[in-house]
């Protein structure tokens, strides 16, 4: 055997461990999302899988096959979530992967799964196996074998070894250096992706430890400190106030809110900053926003703020917190003095109806505390829709008041998303009849985390949420304040009525907390408060706060008639200045 030929051969396997990088580098280069590190990461680091090849000479075929399965694998994540989002897989989607429990990623992958993906994918694989059989055993002469595999070694390691040697870096640096070498190529994205998140993970668990040293806010005193008080917090998920039609949708989605609507300040412009359940609530319950996004890692989060004024807390939750893979929801809930996990055994069952925390919810009311402070997180309308309502829920079925450019084929998961919103209605309704029935001075909030784009915007053709290309229906969220009389009497609740108008972003939502519950101390801010008459609107930005370029002015964005109309009266303002 000549050793052109086997140096050909060889080429064939180095093309083969190509096809699993490549061609998708060039597609993500070409559609502007990555530069041309990607490209030639993966040429480089994919010569590494010829080391094994040229060490076992007698299995070479086998050794290819099982390396291409784990390459394979890596890659088909890759591509399916380019597929679905049209955005490469980076690891910040990997932390909202680990994020989510195993049952809520199987109903993730189900909501997404297409013909089209299933064809892609298909196709993708065959070929993967064509090029498979197309190899042949390789055997280089001793001298060329350890010549190469001395380069390969020396090109797989230079990324770490010339920090550390040529230029004095610590080993750590020099690893980190590495990883983000590494990185691009597959199956190292999600390797790596998974060692960062672990790391944040491992700091996530000293933070909570930290936590508890926080210094406490300053001068901080609780105008109701001598009453007997409840005060419920309702965190919804992934539901679209447009699609309520306590908020105007012509289908009567929300039957038992409507019929409460005397009752409620339901607040019409707030919109949540950012569409992920993680990122948003780390702004909503932290004096973080999209200007300061970790203050929920260094000042007290609201939780802290009330425990300190003097609430006992519970923090219910359908989520799936408690899991090996410990989360910042968990961290959150731990931060109050009682939790009910509801959603510890999903395995077999997909379906964890929300109706399951109002059990724990009376159970909370009937504490005999003094002040109580009741989270209550709910599942809401999250994907796959048709697991958030039981059967007797299943009401909407027909075309009646869908918009015309939803098709047919989107017709079953547009209607079972107004179903879920209906079940919803019967679960927050549900919380706070317990709550007024029970309680003599208590308030309680809902809003939900963020919005869901379930084809309300015409032709785009998209359920969930993306914030690379954000729609209305992703950020405008439900937020709605029960007071009992006597918490409103000491509102002033006539005033209040006239704020529902406001425009706000649930960033700020701890500053309309605290003003809520009377808390004031050093640091608040009361323009930030929407129940308050000193309110100050401030432009509502969106995207990722972690890139600052990447914000937008949401109203900016998505001007309203109402945001139009201020405008114009700013600039007739100017010209009469002039
Ligand atoms: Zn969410």
């Amino acid at each position: 055997m000549s050793s052109d030929n086997n140096w050909k051969k060889l080429g064939k396997y180095y093309a083969f461990f190509l096809f699993f990088s490549l061609p998708y580098q060039i597609i993500i280069y070409i559609a502007g999302m990555s530069n041309t590190v990607g490209i030639r990461e993966a040429i480089l680091r994919s010569s590494l899988w010829l080391i094994p090849i040229l060490l076992l000479p007698k299995y070479t075929k086998k050794t290819a096959g099982f390396i291409a399965l784990i390459l394979w694998a890596a890659s088909i994540v890759s591509w399916s979530y380019f597929y679905v989002f049209g955005q490469d897989f980076s690891q910040s989607v990997l932390f909202i992967i680990f994020e989510s429990n195993p049952t809520e990623s199987r109903e993730f992958i189900e909501s997404y799964i297409s013909i089209g993906l299933i064809t892609l994918l298909l196709a993708y694989t065959l070929l993967s196996f064509i090029l498979w059989q197309k190899l042949e055993t390789v055997t280089l002469p001793l001298a060329q074998k350890s010549v190469t595999l001395g380069l390969i070694c020396l090109l797989t390691a230079w990324p770490f070894m010339k920090p550390l040697l040529i230029q004095g870096a610590s080993w750590e640096y020099s690893l980190k250096k590495l990883e983000e070498r590494l990185e691009p190529a597959t199956p190292w994205n999600i390797a790596v992706g998974y060692i960062k998140y672990k790391r944040v993970l491992h700091n996530m668990q000293k933070l909570l430890a930290e936590n508890s040293n926080t210094p406490p806010l300053k001068d901080l005193k609780n105008k109701k400190y001598n009453d007997k008080s409840t005060m419920v917090l309702i965190i919804g998920e992934s539901t679209n106030s447009s699609r309520m039609s306590l908020y105007g949708y012509p289908r009567k989605t929300t039957p038992l809110l409507d019929e409460m609507r005397d009752e409620l300040l339901t607040f019409n412009n707030v919109i949540s900053p950012r569409p992920y359940t993680i990122e948003a609530l780390e702004q909503i319950l932290s004096f973080g926003d999209q200007q300061n996004p970790n203050e929920y890692l260094t000042h007290p989060t609201l939780m802290n703020m009330m425990k300190q004024a003097g609430y006992k807390s519970y923090w219910i939750t359908n989520q799936q917190t408690q899991t090996k893979r410990n989360t910042m929801l968990l961290t959150f809930s731990q931060q109050t003095d009682h939790q009910v996990y509801l959603n510890n055994n999903r395995v077999q069952n997909a379906q964890q109806l929300d109706g399951s925390v109002l059990k724990p919810f009376e159970k909370a009311l009937n504490d005999p505390a003094k002040r109580k402070f009741i989270v209550v997180h709910l599942l809401g309308t999250h994907r796959a829709y048709h697991y958030r309502y039981p059967q007797s829920y299943n009401h909407f079925k027909t075309r009646d008041n869908v918009p015309e450019w939803v098709n047919n084929d989107e017709l079953e998961e547009y209607n079972s998303y107004d179903n879920a919103i209906l079940y919803n209605d019967y679960v927050v309704s549900g919380l706070i009849k317990r709550l007024k029935k029970e309680s003599k001075n208590s308030a309680l909030v809902y809003f939900s985390d963020h919005g869901e784009e379930v084809y309300d915007t015409k032709d785009l053709r998209f359920t969930g949420r993306n914030e690379g290309k954000p729609t209305p229906a992703m950020y405008t969220v439900p937020f709605i304040t029960w007071l009992s009389p006597s918490w409103s009497k000491n509102m002033n609740l006539e005033q209040v009525n006239t704020f529902t108008n406001r425009v706000y972003s649930n960033s700020d939502f701890i500053h309309s907390w605290a003003d809520l519950a009377g808390i004031e101390f050093k640091t608040d801010d009361v323009s930030r408060s929407i129940y308050n008459t000193a309110f100050v609107r401030r432009p509502r930005f969106i995207g990722n706060p972690n890139n600052p370029k990447s914000l937008m002015n949401y109203d900016e964005l998505f001007p309203s008639k109402q945001y139009l109309a201020s405008k114009q009266q700013e600039a007739l303002t100017w010209q009469d200045k002039i």
